[in-house]
């Protein structure tokens, strides 16, 4: 089995990975770095878990190891699609960087501009960018870009998702052609081979396979919820909630106003859960992650494009409050469990609107998530079971927002879901508990209950871009969530 000090790393190197814990190198790590290491470019294709963090930082470290910066003129740049996954990146390189004297800044809005320009006026080895940011400060004659002798374009293809293609293709232009570039990407669309083959020289493909989409270390269940109003959903997943014992879980939803929804609900009815979603303000969305990470947040509430890439380590449990509209999303969503040896388990709460979308899932993953008996008590809906072909009632009050992707949702067709082979299971979770609705809840999650009440704003350059969709868009003004009260 290949080694870290098989790759050619410095015992520096070696000494910081050996202290964040990691023995082996994973198959991007293996492949890329002695690749990287002699100068080649790389084109990656690689998803977010698979360690590529590292498979750039660790030779990027090596590199620069030797040089000095100068003012305004970084050396290597990291291009990442998000604020979030710009963080990650900085606080993989404060690791792995921690025996070596190479300075550092993180380029992304909402963060104060005058630190970072203050930093770059010192001389930053490395600057970590939001392509819309760095070419802002660079327009401002703050950033010079013609010292730059490595380049990595992460996740590029969201970076196209996102509209930021123009932005990197110029980024291109601005650094010396004689620069190394590491390129990563998950899929590889045309526009993106384009790229590749204008500004790549000659690079070493490197292709891990994505993560099974079916991990040993993870039982997946599925609730059926016979109602097609969506406080059912919510009433199942309380009495879920209580009958698990849960360290940390992240509940998936297909629309930012139910991530903001759910999270409210859960947190009136005692459950430590916050939202996080490309709308809402970008310190509250690090504060809410770091809490997640910190294990002082027990349920974070997320939507996929939000939670996509972000490192969030052996999470317990995986509720989908929505089958995907992509069924592919739920690959990625319960990939956030079971990792690195642990078990974890999947939910997923099937209502009649969810058929379609279900459907499409168990094709995907080739076999049926395991049924869960559950006795949930519905009877705090205040309307029976409606029937098939018939509006779900909405909201009352509220406007309910199209999901935090660009694809429109096509009338729900109930169809049963293809039974390919059925999951074995061998653990069950305990029988529920009846859940009278105004009660209050008493699991553990309760007693550390922080996260309550949180408001949501709309962030003007939020990365992911809000979705319109009706008066308020894609988000819930502060004023409706505090006016509207949870009566489930
Ligand atoms: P990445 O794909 O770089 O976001 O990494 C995904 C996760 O794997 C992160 O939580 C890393 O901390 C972790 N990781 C990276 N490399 C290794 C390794 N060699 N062994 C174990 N875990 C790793």
């Amino acid at each position: 089995m290949t080694k870290f000090s098989d790759l050619g790393l410095s015992e520096q190197v070696l000494k910081a990975v050996a202290e964040t814990g990691y023995d082996t190198p994973t198959p991007i790590q293996e492949q890329a770095i002695p690749v990287a290491m002699t100068g080649l470019d790389i084109l990656g294709i690689a998803q977010t878990g698979t360690g590529k963090t590292a498979a750039f930082t660790l030779p990027m470290i090596e590199k620069l190891a030797a040089g000095r910066s100068r003012a305004r003129m970084p050396r290597a740049i990291v291009l990442e699609p998000t604020r979030e996954l710009a963080d990650q990146v900085a606080e993989a390189f404060e690791k792995y960087a921690k025996y070596h004297k190479l300075n550092w800044a993180l380029l992304i809005g909402g963060v104060s501009m005058a630190d970072q320009v203050a930093k770059l006026d010192k001389g930053v080895d490395v600057l970590i960018a939001t392509p819309g940011r760095l070419l802002d400060l660079f327009e401002r004659s703050k950033v010079m870009l013609n010292g730059v002798t490595m380049m990595v374009v992460d996740e590029a293809d969201r970076m196209l998702d996102m509209g930021f293609i123009p932005d990197i293709e110029r980024i291109f232009k601005l650094t010396p052609p004689t620069r190394q570039t590491l390129f990563f990407s998950a899929t590889m669309p045309p526009e993106i081979t384009r790229l590749t083959e204008a500004f790549l020289k000659n690079p070493v493909r490197i292709e891990v396979s994505r993560p099974a989409t079916t991990n040993e270390n993870i039982t997946q269940y599925v609730l059926r919820v016979p109602h097609k109003d969506v406080k059912a959903k919510r009433i199942a997943l309380r009495a879920l909630l209580k009958t698990l014992d849960i360290q940390n879980g992240i509940v998936f939803c297909n629309r930012k106003t139910d991530v903001d929804i759910v999270a409210k609900s859960l947190s009136v009815h005692g459950f430590n859960a916050a939202p996080i979603h490309g709308d809402l303000d970008q310190s509250l969305r690090m504060k809410t992650l770091d809490a997640f990470r910190k294990g002082e947040l027990t349920l974070l509430v997320a939507s996929d494009v939000a939670a996509r890439g972000l490192d969030i380590p052996a999470v317990g449990h995986v509720f989908n409050f929505d089958a995907p509209i992509h069924a592919d999303d739920y690959v990625h969503r319960i990939g956030r469990t079971g990792r690195a040896g642990r078990t974890g388990e999947t939910y997923l709460l099937l209502s009649p609107h969810d058929e379609k979308n279900y459907d499409k899932v168990v094709k995907l993953i080739k076999k049926e998530p395991a049924n869960l008996e559950l006795d949930v008590d519905y009877s705090a809906l205040n309307d029976a079971p409606r029937e098939s072909g018939r509006q779900p009632r909405r909201e009352s009050g509220k406007t309910r927002g199209r999901r935090d992707r660009d694809h429109k949702p096509k009338a729900q067709v109930e169809t049963s879901p293809a039974a390919i082979e059925p999951v074995k299971v061998e653990k069950k979770p305990k029988s529920a508990e009846i859940i009278t609705p105004a009660e209050p809840v008493t699991t553990p999650v309760e007693k550390t209950a922080r996260h309550s009440g949180r408001k949501a704003k709309t962030s003007e350059k939020s990365a992911d871009k809000p979705q319109i969709d009706g008066p308020f868009g894609d988000h819930m003004p502060a004023f409706l969530m505090r006016a509207t009260p949870f009566k489930d």
